[in-house]
């Protein structure tokens, strides 16, 4: 029996034993969902998957089943001929699967068989290609060659703009039931958009288990972070732009926010090799991206496809917010004043001696925003050449490191990668921390060496998670131009980083 409308998401399951499959359906059934892929070809004995579908349909009659048993030549783990594949496929549409994949290379050499199985359940057509996103009109022209309910393209993103390629075919071909998927680290997003952009659906890892494809996130995620199924094409889009991504905090934090303020947007982690920034930006054109956040290595280099930059930021060199107003890019560093603000809270900057430990991207923000802010500012790093031209650039006095232990300051603000997951026995300061208000930037994990360091020397502690919250305020801020929920952010990231 074919099917008029399926749900938007669907769980892949792929098991070698039935009763792994039979289990794992049923979890994701009492757990609400309704459509569920399962892959005869991952079985043992293909055969067995068949009385499967029966078994588990029997118990959960609300259930969608897509049947799908693809050939090992094309990437499946199927042994046997096309004649088997399409027999198969037509038993488990009788044990009740209404929908049934059937590769492209499949469908092509038994054009009439099956044109058959389009007569017993929902056919979908499926290409996968696992190289790359090659021109895709003409992959499609190819699929419509062969009759089918729905037509499913899975390529590989090899860089941002595949993302935007895929999502415009649904769009470009209103009449044709697509589904499109980017598989890989960089396609992510492409998962989380494609059903808002008129794509069917999208597959999802099933929960506590892997996926059948790279770059599957369990339906749980999907829904309750990604928020898809409610997501429609009016929906904003923001996210991060980062290589590597996939640490970062920011999606957890952002989407929480938006849905504790109901505001209908969602925001993603875009991996974006520095390569393909500019790609990238074709991208944020093309989707369209209303702002996004920017994290190593992107933070200078993304200047030059802005319209405007604040002037704070162009004097640090530095962006780490981007938003659209009007059809123009623009850009600020939000890093500058989450180093202010907590600091604030325990010294009056203009009359206060700080010693600034680093010179990378976040000193430099941390410089020029303490150097505003009317502070003795000192600056120490383990290469006194890069430390000399930071100071020189914002009017601070170059340390050596052997010069530390003689002098004391008001605050220290750690601003080097010393301490940060995985290296959390790191540590800049052996001995006694020459301060006595300590604020470290590294925020993962929570709680670093030189906190405890300072914990036990009874000073002030600003852990870098304060300056983390502070930024990503002002990014929603200015992205939504309402107020933060910051209790709800401060408790994602929490949980984001694994803490109470
Ligand atoms: P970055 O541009 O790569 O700079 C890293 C800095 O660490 C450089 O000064 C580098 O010195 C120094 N460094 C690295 N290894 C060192 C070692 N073994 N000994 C001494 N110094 C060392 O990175 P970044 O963007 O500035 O980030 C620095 C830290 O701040 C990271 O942990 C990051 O997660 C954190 N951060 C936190 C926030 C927040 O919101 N809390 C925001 C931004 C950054 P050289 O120049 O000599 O290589």
């Amino acid at each position: 029996m074919r099917v008029k409308s399926l749900p938007k998401l669907c769980i892949a399951l792929g098991f070698t034993e039935p009763n792994q499959l039979v289990q794992q359906a049923c979890i994701e059934a009492e757990a609400g969902e309704t459509f569920l892929e399962f892959r005869l070809d991952y079985l043992k004995q293909p055969g067995a998957g068949v009385e499967t579908n029966r078994e588990f349909l029997r118990d959960h009659p609300e259930c969608v089943i897509l049947a799908t048993c693809r050939r090992r030549q094309n990437q499946g783990r199927f042994n046997g001929s096309i004649d088997e594949q399409i027999g198969l496929l037509e038993a488990a549409a009788e044990a009740g699967a209404k929908a049934i994949d059937l590769e492209i290379e499949s469908a092509e050499r038994a054009h009439l068989a099956a044109a058959t199985l389009c007569g017993t359940a929902s056919l979908v057509v499926s290409y996968h290609n696992f190289e790359g996103t090659p021109p895709l009109e003409g992959v499609l022209r190819r699929m419509l060659r062969c009759p089918a309910d729905v037509y499913k393209i899975a390529t590989t993103a090899r860089k941002p703009s595949d993302i935007s390629r895929l999502l415009a075919l649904p769009k470009s071909h209103p009449k044709v039931r697509i589904v499109v998927l980017a598989m890989g680290e960089i396609g992510f997003p492409c998962r989380v958009l494609s059903p808002s952009h008129g794509g069917l659906f999208t597959y999802a890892a099933p929960s506590a288990a892997e996926g059948t494809a790279p770059g599957q996130v369990s339906a749980h995620v999907l829904r309750r972070l990604y928020r898809v199924g409610k997501l429609s094409k009016a929906s904003k889009v923001y996210g991060v732009i980062a290589d590597p991504v996939a640490h970062s905090i920011s999606p957890a934090v952002h989407n929480r926010a938006f849905q504790a303020r109901r505001i209908d947007a969602v925001y993603l982690p875009f991996l974006v090799p520095s390569l393909h920034l500019k790609d990238f930006m074709t991208l944020a054109a093309d989707l369209p991206v209303a702002g996004f956040s920017v994290t190593i290595p992107h933070k200078q280099r993304v200047m030059r496809y802005l319209d405007a930059v604040d002037p704070l930021a162009r004097r640090i060199g530095a962006v780490n917010t981007v938003w659209r107003k009007a059809g123009r890019w623009r850009g600020m560093n939000a890093d500058a004043e989450a180093v202010v603000i907590p600091l604030s809270r325990h010294l009056r900057l203009a009359k206060s001696s700080v010693l600034l430990a680093g010179n990378g991207g976040a000193a430099r923000s941390a410089a020029f925003a303490l150097a505003d802010a009317g502070a003795k500012l000192s600056i120490v790093g383990r290469s006194p050449d890069r430390v000399r031209a930071l100071a020189r650039a914002c009017g601070a006095e170059p340390l050596l490191r052997d010069q530390i232990p003689k002098l004391h300051f008001d605050a220290l603000v750690h601003a080097t990668s010393l301490g940060m997951f995985p290296h959390t026995e790191e540590c800049f300061f052996e001995g006694s921390i020459p301060a006595e208000v300590v604020f470290d930037m590294v925020y993962n994990p929570a709680e670093t060496l030189l906190l405890r360091r300072a914990k036990e020397q009874r000073k002030t502690l600003v852990p870098g998670l304060q300056m983390f919250l502070e930024q990503a305020v002002r990014q929603f801020e200015t992205w939504t131009g309402e107020t933060a929920p910051r209790a709800v952010m401060e408790k994602a990231a929490r949980e984001a980083l694994g803490g109470a």
